[in-house]
């Protein structure tokens, strides 16, 4: 099964992943965290993406399918959810020719929606421990103690492109350049929308009970 996910910053794709992939037996690919990977790496594509992730924007098109085509491509055998790409209507062609040449197609895009004025408070007050990667929120899913990992790895941290001034500019590069693609993919007739406004556990349930139905070519 091949899945596209879409939703703005803050919708909870990357919760929502970790919890569909371990059901399904399917592969997480979020583009996000592969720049990230990248940058921590201090790789020729990391210095590229750094100022435009540093600031809220894309990263052009064509780093991102050519980096996007060699993890899709090193996928031997089942199938995978595609967290953060395609995010402009260029990559999602660039998709769609990729997949039709290797006789495959998206099976399901899972559209998460989110209205605006949740978003920033869910995105600033995101921290993360660095060394064991267990996330937090300061005020959803808050560390026994303030600011330190609850395995005692130590002092969390925030993304940099988390603060509210990135996350406002974020939010406006989902809506301009992102959020055509839902009707890119209405046009395909597999897009299932998914109310992200609720709890965790209630979004987990609705995105089950979407993914149970669907047919997938494979
Ligand atoms: P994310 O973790 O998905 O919020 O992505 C963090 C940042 O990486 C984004 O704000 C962009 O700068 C960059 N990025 C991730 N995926 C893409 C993509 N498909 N196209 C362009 N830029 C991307």
């Amino acid at each position: 099964m091949i899945v596209v996910f879409l939703g703005p910053p803050g919708a909870g794709k990357g919760t929502q992943c970790k919890l569909i992939v371990d059901r399904y037996g399917l592969t997480h690919l979020s583009s996000g965290d592969i720049l990230r990977r990248e940058r921590k790496e201090n790789t020729e594509l990391g210095q590229k993406a750094q100022s435009y992730m540093d600031s809220g924007q894309l990263v052009p098109d064509d780093l991102i399918v050519a980096m996007m085509m060699k993890e899709i491509g090193s996928q031997s055998s089942g199938g995978y959810v595609l967290d953060g790409f395609p995010r402009t209507i260029g990559q999602a062609q660039e998709l769609d020719k990729a997949l039709v040449a290797a006789g495959k197609k998206v099976d399901v895009v899972l559209n998460l929606e989110v209205d605006d004025n949740k978003l920033e408070t869910r995105i600033t007050g995101r921290r993360s421990c660095g060394k064991c990667g267990t996330a937090y929120h300061v005020t959803f899913n808050p560390p026994k103690t303030e600011d330190q990992c609850d395995k005692g790895c130590g002092a969390l941290t925030q993304r940099p492109d988390d603060t509210s001034e990135v996350v406002q500019q974020r939010i406006k590069t989902y809506h301009e350049q992102t959020s055509p693609l839902v009707e890119y993919y209405q046009q395909q007739g597999n897009v299932k929308n998914v109310n992200g406004n609720l709890d965790i556990q209630e979004v987990t349930k609705a995105l089950y009970d979407v993914l149970d139905g669907v047919k997938t070519s494979a």
